[in-house]
């Protein structure tokens, strides 16, 4: 799961950065599309960026002499949306690779319909959950632990870190990017400098540390991501989300700013992982009774541990569940990122 959504954009439409193409926009949702807060980064022709938002992850689109691969694939209820995005850029052309950079359900919900469009197509996904997708097990994959969804989906191989790839039209290496997700890889391309980075880096910030929620310690990872990005020295980014960017020791100094707070005050972090769960949910359901929400929230065990790591150990929480949702709701409200109106909850982008 990406999610700095609480700056976010509702963005439930797409643009596509690569100049070489026509933007593509197809609302789902949302009343209103996102609009590109720069120009488009210029990439080489045979890379497109189909730039999605909050909910799903952005979709790259590797063409050329080794085929066309797809690089991530959203969220499940956008899963038609990507699919119409690959489809026009593909014509009559086949999809012959499928990679997710790490299973978050923001980033692999499109799998499973784009591989009923094209058969043929061959899913590699990084290895560290491999069996708990063999298996189908929502709890290792976290859907069911942060209450999401996505839709099952097979491989046929793994994204090992180490290797090179021949995807489209250039040699991308696999590197490993634990932090945000402790089995997430990036995808490097050394000799335009190209970067795929997940959720590991964006133009402000980078993904909630999800293991740092499970008590696993996780900031040290985050930082020797970061650096593993710094030695890279990619010159053009693709993030996970928002826009592609060039200006990386911009968003390497703002991700390590960020970073320092966090691990000066893990409970801040924490607070901000709930906003970015419910924002993530707000996003998926754009208006929600406040019951519904509280129900969603209930059977949700990730904002079950995040309130207990509130009180000390073995104490009871202060206030009750519901007093702090309501405290969370209040927060997305102050800052902007969801509206009440007539006793709805709204997604405010
Ligand atoms: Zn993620």
């Amino acid at each position: 799961m990406p999610l700095e959504a609480l700056r976010g954009r509702a963005a439930d439409g797409a643009f596509c950065t690569n100049t070489a193409q026509p933007r593509y926009s197809y609302p789902m949702r949302a009343a209103t599309l996102p609009t590109p807060a720069s120009a488009p980064m210029p990439l080489p022709p045979d890379v497109t960026v189909f730039e999605r938002g909050w909910l799903s992850s952005n979709n790259i689109l590797l063409r050329g002499r080794f085929g066309a691969a797809l690089v991530d694939s959203g969220y499940v209820t956008h899963a038609p949306q990507t699919l119409a995005l690959v489809q026009a850029a593909l014509g009559a052309a086949p999809l012959d690779h499928l990679l997710n950079t790490h299973l978050h359900s923001d980033h692999c919900g499109g799998n499973a319909a784009l591989q009923a469009a094209y058969p043929g197509v061959h899913t590699r996904i990084p290895p560290g959950l491999a069996a708990a997708v063999t298996a189908w097990d929502e709890d290792a994959l976290t859907y069911r632990p942060t209450g999401q969804a996505c839709a099952r989906f097979h491989f046929d191989g793994l994204l090992l870190p180490g290797e090179t790839l021949a995807l489209g039209e250039r040699h991308w290496q696999v590197h490993a990017a634990p932090g945000h997700d402790p089995h997430s890889v990036i995808l490097f391309e050394p000799e335009a400098r190209l970067l795929i980075s997940a959720d590991a880096l964006w133009a402000r910030g980078f993904g909630v540390v999800f293991p740092e929620l499970e008590g696993f310690d996780a900031f040290d990872a985050v930082a020797a991501t970061l650096d593993l990005i710094e030695r890279l020295a990619p010159a053009i980014v693709i993030p996970g989300h928002g826009p592609v960017f060039s200006d990386v020791a911009r968003a390497l100094a703002d991700a390590r700013a960020r970073l320092e707070g966090f691990v000066a005050d893990p409970a801040r972090h924490r607070r901000h992982a709930a906003r970015v769960l419910l924002k993530f949910k707000l996003l998926e359901w754009q208006r929600i009774a406040p019951e519904a929400l509280h129900a969603w929230a209930r059977a949700t065990p990730y904002l079950h541990t995040l309130r207990s790591q509130e009180a000390p150990d073995g104490a009871e929480p202060e206030p009750s569940f519901e007093a702090w949702l309501e405290a969370l709701i209040d927060d997305l409200v102050r800052s902007g990122a969801a509206r009440r109106v007539a006793g709805w909850l709204v997604d405010a982008g």
